[in-house]
C-alpha cells in the first residue's frame, strides 16, 4: 500500500507540538508523538486516533540521546523512513516566557546552570534528535525539518530599542537559545540542500500554552499553522529561512 507521510514531532503531548500533530494527522500523515513521559504521549496519541488520525507515541527526551537512538531504531523497523521531523520541544528556564517572570533571566545575575539546561533542551537536544533521525530522513523523497523557534530568538528584533520586542524583559537563556537554534537551522539547511531536505525555523507567535501560563492570545492550532506549512512545503519551497504566520521573520 502507498506510504503515508510519516512525521515525528518532539514535545507533542501538549501545546503547539500537539496541535501540530493534530493538523498533520488531519492532513493524512502518520504522526509519531514524541514525549518524554510515556503516559502523556500515549494519551495524546489515543486522542488523535479517536478523531480518526493515525498516531503512535514514541518515548523521546531530547536531552537523553539514548531515547533518540531507541526512537530512531523503532521508526526504522516500523516505517523504514521518516518524512517530517518537527523539533518542537522547548523550555524557557523560567517556567515562563518573558516578559512575565524574567527576573531570573537578567544576564548579569543569571544562573549559569539554568542557561546550560535551556541550551541542553532547545539547542543540543535538536542536534541529538536531528542527527539520530537524519539517516531515516535521507530515505524520504521529500524530507522536511521544522525547528520551532521564537521571535525572542531574533537578534535584530532584540537589538531594536523601538521594535516589537522592546517591552520584553531580559531573556539571557531563552532568547540566546532560540538565536542558536536559528543559526543551526541555517547550518543544517546548507548541508542538506543538495539532498532536497528543506530545513526551516518557525515562529509560532504568542500562543496560549503552559509555557507562558496561558497568557498567549493565539490558540495552539493558530500557532501550529506555520509549522504545518513548513512541514508540508513543496519541493521548490524555501530552506534555511525563518517564518511566522505573516511571512519571513528577521534573523
Ligand atoms: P508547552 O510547555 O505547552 O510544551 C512544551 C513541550 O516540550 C511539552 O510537550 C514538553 O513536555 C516538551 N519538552 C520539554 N522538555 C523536553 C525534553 N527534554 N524532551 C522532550 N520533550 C520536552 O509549550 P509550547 O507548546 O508553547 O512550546 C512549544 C515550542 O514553541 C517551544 O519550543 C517554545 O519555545 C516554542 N514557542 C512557544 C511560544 C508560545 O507563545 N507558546 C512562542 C514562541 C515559541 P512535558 O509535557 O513533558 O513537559
Amino acid at each position: 500500500r502507498e506510504h503515508r507521510t510519516t512525521a515525528l514531532i518532539t514535545g507533542a503531548n501538549k501545546g503547539i507540538g500537539r496541535a501540530t500533530a493534530e493538523l498533520l494527522a488531519a492532513a493524512g500523515a502518520t504522526v509519531l508523538i514524541g514525549a518524554r513521559d510515556r503516559r502523556r504521549g500515549e494519551e495524546a496519541a489515543a486522542a488523535i486516533r479517536a478523531d480518526g488520525g493515525d498516531a503512535h507515541a514514541v518515548t523521546l527526551d531530547v536531552t537523553d540521546p539514548t531515547t533518540a537512538t531507541t526512537a530512531a531504531a523503532w521508526v526504522e523497523q516500523r516505517f523504514g523512513r521518516l518524512d517530517v521531523l518537527v523539533n518542537n520541544a522547548g523550555v524557557t528556564g523560567s517556567g515562563r516566557v518573558a516578559p512575565l517572570d524574567a527576573v531570573d533571566q537578567v544576564p548579569s545575575t543569571v544562573d549559569l546552570g539554568m542557561v546550560r539546561s535551556v541550551f541542553e533542551t532547545n539547542v543540543f537536544g535538536v542536534i541529538a534528535v536531528t542527527n539520530a533521525l537524519l539517516p531515516l530522513l535521507r530515505r524520504s523523497p521529500a524530507a522536511r525539518v521544522v525547528n520551532v523557534s521564537s521571535a525572542a530568538g531574533s537578534l535584530s528584533l532584540n537589538a531594536d530599542p523601538n521594535g516589537p520586542l522592546a517591552a520584553l524583559l531580559p531573556s539571557a537563556a531563552y532568547s540566546p537559545s532560540k538565536a542558536a537554534l536559528n543559526a543551526l537551522t541555517v547550518q543544517y539547511a546548507n548541508e542538506l540542500r543538495e539532498d532536497g531536505i528543506l530545513v526551516n525555523a518557525a515562529d509560532p507567535g504568542y500562543v496560549d500554552t503552559d509555557i507562558n501560563d496561558h497568557t498567549g492570545f493565539l490558540t495552539p492550532a493558530q500557532g501550529a499553522a506555520v509549522v504545518l506549512r513548513l512541514a508540508t512545503l513543496a519541493a521548490d519551497g524555501p530552506t534555511g529561512g525563518f517564518f511566522g504566520a505573516d511571512g519571513p521573520v528577521p534573523w
